[in-house]
């Protein structure tokens, strides 16, 4: 059976848990060959063991291992760069190392992966670049999400500055900015505060639909931005919120 993705080698950063795996899934149900990175390990071969998706160690802060990865790899037509991390403060809780870790994983890693994979796209004029930006960004503001809005606006500035640049290369980026995905990151976040019951309540408060979204559903958009099926858009910054960025 054909798929959407068939035919085509999907990169996705940060596959071992959450919006990342779930995405893997989707894209190899589709079709795609999937590679999927992370840094942890044990979450990789759980999810290798589950789907025979093909599994690499990858550090996206660590430039060498980029470097190292990129040569490696055939043929990319697809890349997820998922990986990122939410610093939770306002800017005065926002130190020069929480600052400069969310801009290296959020956006100087993205950077880093786009020029070693975008090289073995162009040769093919073919590829579709997808960035985890998020609805805390340049779309809305968030509380007390300084360091995370600010580096997640920057995704989407860099999504829309390569989509121009390669438009009649054959290359699309378009960037997805969610809003509250039910991932395992977020169950800690909430653990983290204390009072589970009642962070899981504040985070519902501001979803209009009363539910938070799931990885899957972002898997699937992630899916139709790979696939010729988005193939008029690009430079876009999707969004995918349950309608909390309209309330
Ligand atoms: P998660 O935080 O649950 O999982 C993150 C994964 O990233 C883990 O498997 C971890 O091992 C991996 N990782 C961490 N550092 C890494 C590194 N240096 N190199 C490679 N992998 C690394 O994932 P999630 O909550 O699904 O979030 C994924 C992305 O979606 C992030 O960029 C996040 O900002 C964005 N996002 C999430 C939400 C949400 O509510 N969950 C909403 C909007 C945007």
């Amino acid at each position: 059976m054909t798929g959407r993705l068939t035919g085509r080698t999907a990169i996705i950063t940060a596959a071992g848990q959450g919006i990342g795996r779930a995405a893997a899934l989707a894209c190899a149900r589709e079709g795609a060959q999937v590679i999927a990175t992370d840094i942890d390990d044990a979450k990789l071969d759980a999810l290798a063991a589950a789907s025979g998706i093909v599994r690499r160690r990858l550090d996206v802060l660590d430039a060498d291992a980029i470097r190292r990865f990129a040569a490696d790899v055939q043929a990319p037509d697809i890349l997820f760069n998922c990986a990122g991390f939410v610093h939770a403060g306002s800017i005065l809780d926002c130190d020069d190392d929480a600052f400069d870790f969310s801009f290296a994983l959020n956006v100087r890693a993205m950077y880093r992966m786009i020029r070693a994979i975008l090289p073995g796209m162009l040769e093919r004029r073919r590829g579709s670049i997808i960035n985890m930006a998020s609805v805390a960004s340049s779309v809305i503001a968030v509380p007390n999400r300084f360091a995370y809005g600010a580096s997640k606006a920057a995704v989407i500035g860099l999504t829309k500055s390569v989509a121009l640049d390669y438009v009649t290369h054959g290359i699309r980026a378009n960037a997805i900015c969610p809003g509250t995905v039910d991932s395992p990151s977020l169950q800690d976040r909430m653990r983290a505060q204390g009072d589970y019951e009642t962070a899981r309540a504040g985070f519902l408060a501001r979803q209009p639909m009363g539910r938070l979204g799931t990885p899957e559903e972002i898997g699937e958009l992630v899916v139709f931005l790979a696939s010729d099926d988005s193939a008029f858009m690009t430079g876009n910054a999707v969004v995918v919120d349950g309608g909390w960025s309209n309330a």
